[in-house]
């Protein structure tokens, strides 16, 4: 029986995904060959690239100011990417740190030019997005992380400000529409919203590269991926494709828009299950900081002792993927695009039944 997934991520996909991803892999396209082993340079799999590349662009409504590329290395090589390419003495990146994952972006981009850290919810360990705070005129860029995949929490509104953004929207891409005009970087690991692991989606402004003065070895210097069509190497095939897959999925089930009312039913579910029971606390200060992508929440103080018992329970219930991450504990669940509402309101029923025995 297929499991309800509520894993952080590599996650949920759309269960037709996994089936042509499948036949792909045996026989792709009626070649007689497999996807796996035919050339990254055949017209087969250049369609596949530039069919993704569109979707992108369709789907965020990208202008022609934008490049979209499929790297490697994942959303933690974009931490150092994005300043070697964008930043460097004569500059200052601004960085607002909302979880572990924007406090590794601040560590990697200290290497590369001066760095301001101009709001931090670490005091309070993550709970909130910080708003309100002063930020500096002549920064190179403002980077933010979107959804903070391990304390739950996410941006409803971008900051108010004219420096350009560059975004880490690894788990929450695709799931909503986006002003992307904001940008001169979105990146995104794939793992979450739009595909299998191995390939790291890049949207960069044209005209945000090129200003900085050091030597950018050839390989981490996106201008050469422009240059290449994401194929200055042999690119991650089978992520690509399956990405393509999900995101012709996407497109077929209505587009962004359709992705956020679907996503906010299901968090509201979620989130009305969690605050329904006299058993749980969510983990987010305000409600309108909590992420739609990931709910966290804990056994209220004292009744620590159930979160195996609470575990099983969802595992009977064939609710995979709900404990929280290693660093924080406690539970999450992911409600990524492929997850119905259905799925969703299994695991509330679960949550119901474990109140009314342990409560
Ligand atoms: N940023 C965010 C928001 C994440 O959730 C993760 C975890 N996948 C990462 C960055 C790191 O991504 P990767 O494993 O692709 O390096």
């Amino acid at each position: 029986m297929k499991k309800h997934n509520f894993s952080a991520g590599p996650a949920i996909l759309p269960q037709p995904v996994f089936e042509q991803a499948a036949e792909a892999v045996r026989d792709f396209n009626g070649m007689g060959l497999s996807l796996l082993e035919i050339s990254h340079r055949s017209p087969q799999f250049t369609a596949v690239l530039d069919e993704a590349q569109v979707l992108v662009r369709d789907l965020l409504g990208l202008s022609d100011a934008y490049e979209v590329l499929f790297l490697q290395g994942g959303a933690s090589s974009q931490f150092f990417m994005t300043a070697m390419n964008l930043l460097d003495e004569k500059g200052k990146g601004g960085y607002v740190d909302t979880g572990s994952w924007s406090a590794k972006a601040i560590k990697e981009a200290q290497a590369f030019g001066p760095v301001e850290v101009v709001a931090s919810s670490k005091a309070s360990n993550y709970n909130a997005i910080p708003k309100g705070y002063p930020i500096p005129d002549g920064l190179t860029y403002l980077h933010i992380t979107t959804n903070n995949t391990i304390f739950g929490t996410q941006y409803k509104a971008l900051p108010e400000t004219a420096t350009r953004l560059v975004a880490d929207m690894s788990s929450d891409i695709f799931s909503k529409p986006v002003d992307t005009e904001r940008f001169d970087l979105i990146y995104a690991g794939a793992q979450k919203n739009m595909g299998p692991a191995g390939v790291t989606l890049v949207i960069v402004r044209k005209d945000a590269l090129g200003k900085v003065g050091r030597h950018i070895p050839t390989m981490l210097d996106y201008r050469t991926h422009i240059k290449k069509g994401s194929s200055f190497n042999t690119p991650p095939v089978f992520p690509i494709y399956v990405s393509m897959l999900t995101l012709r999925w996407v497109k077929a089930n209505g587009g962004l828009k359709a992705m956020q009312a679907r996503n906010e039913a299901k968090a509201k579910l979620m989130y009305e299950a969690i605050d329904s029971n006299p058993l749980f606390d969510g983990t987010v200060a305000a409600a309108e900081d909590r992420s739609v992508m990931n709910a966290t929440f804990n056994l209220i103080e004292g009744r620590e002792d159930l979160f195996a018992p609470f575990l099983e329970l969802c595992e009977e219930a064939g609710c995979s993927g709900v404990k929280g991450h290693r660093s924080v504990g406690g539970f999450r669940a992911s409600l990524y695009n492929a997850m119905d509402l259905e799925s969703v309101q299994v695991l509330a029923d679960v949550m119901h039944a474990f109140t009314e025995k342990y409560a």
